[in-house]
């Protein structure tokens, strides 16, 4: 009999980096994973870490902060922990990292107070507060991946285009350089509330301004990354076992009715 196959999910500083709900993203693929049988290990990836823990993980998971934590992380990951996650993502590891991290996956992020804090130039995409009297970008958003071959992927498991629903809070707006968006806003702000653009995607990296009920929403996309994560790990294709998703689902219609008029 063939050993079981597993899972380690990355979880970049629990304490400082999970606003709005982002553990939610971890819960849904531990969940999900258990579901299937699949044994799923957490692993934190914080200040207490040392950086060669970044090589056991499969599939990564970043979540927001505030400005103050944002300058935390960033202090403590410059360096050999910087260099070990760029080559995860670099190799293929697929991850979610949610609004403040991405910002910290770009070249820069300009506070609303205070000196710029640098990133890890992993993506490239700058982002700038407008400073504490400007609204912040908050509300449902939904969007459609555009991204390739993850948008091709999604709609080949779900037959039909792939319509994300989420929750933003920022008050930082990104600019995209040389990298695909994740999608295409048809309600709420995105990436700046100009272009149309939301979030990023690179390698089997996710990107996005939706926080952390994105993969419960979503479940497609929960299970695009443990497929994603399984094949790139065993190197061989992997048939997940489906779910059923019939709650999801309907909080999804219902969501969408919801915003109908704007969608
Ligand atoms: N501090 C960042 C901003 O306001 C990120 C906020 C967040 O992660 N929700 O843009």
């Amino acid at each position: 009999m063939s050993e079981p196959r597993s899972l380690t999910i990355g979880w970049l500083y629990p304490n400082l980096m999970s606003t709005y709900g982002d553990r939610g993203n971890v819960i849904c693929l531990q969940r999900r994973c258990q579901w299937r049988e699949i044994p799923v290990t957490i692993l934190p990836l914080d200040q207490q870490t040392e950086a060669d823990q970044f090589s056991k993980v499969d599939v990564i998971v970043g979540g927001g902060a505030q400005d103050r934590q944002q300058e935390i992380v960033m202090r403590d990951l410059q360096g050999a922990k910087a260099d070990q996650l760029r080559n995860k993502l670099d190799g293929g590891t697929p991850g979610v990292f949610t609004c403040g991290s991405p910002q910290l996956l770009g070249h820069y992020y300009e506070p609303a107070l205070g000196q710029r804090i640098e990133g890890l130039g992993l993506l490239d995409l700058v982002t700038k507060h407008p400073g504490p009297n400007v609204s912040r970008c908050i509300g449902n958003v939904v969007f459609e991946v555009t991204a390739s071959p993850l948008a091709e992927d999604l709609k080949q498991m779900l037959g039909q285009p792939p319509i994300i629903i989420g929750f933003e809070n920022h008050g930082g707006r990104t600019y995209l350089g040389d990298v695909q968006p994740l999608g295409k806003v048809k309600s709420g702000y995105g990436n700046n509330g100009e272009d149309g653009y939301e979030g990023a995607f690179y390698r089997h990296a996710i990107a996005t301004y939706s926080h952390g009920p994105l993969l419960p929403k979503n479940p497609f996309v929960a299970d695009w990354l443990i497929k994603t994560a399984l094949q790139e790990k065993y190197q061989t294709e992997i048939n997940l076992m489906p779910l059923d998703d019939s709650l999801a689902q309907k909080a999804r219609e219902a969501m969408l009715k919801r915003l109908e008029s704007v969608v």
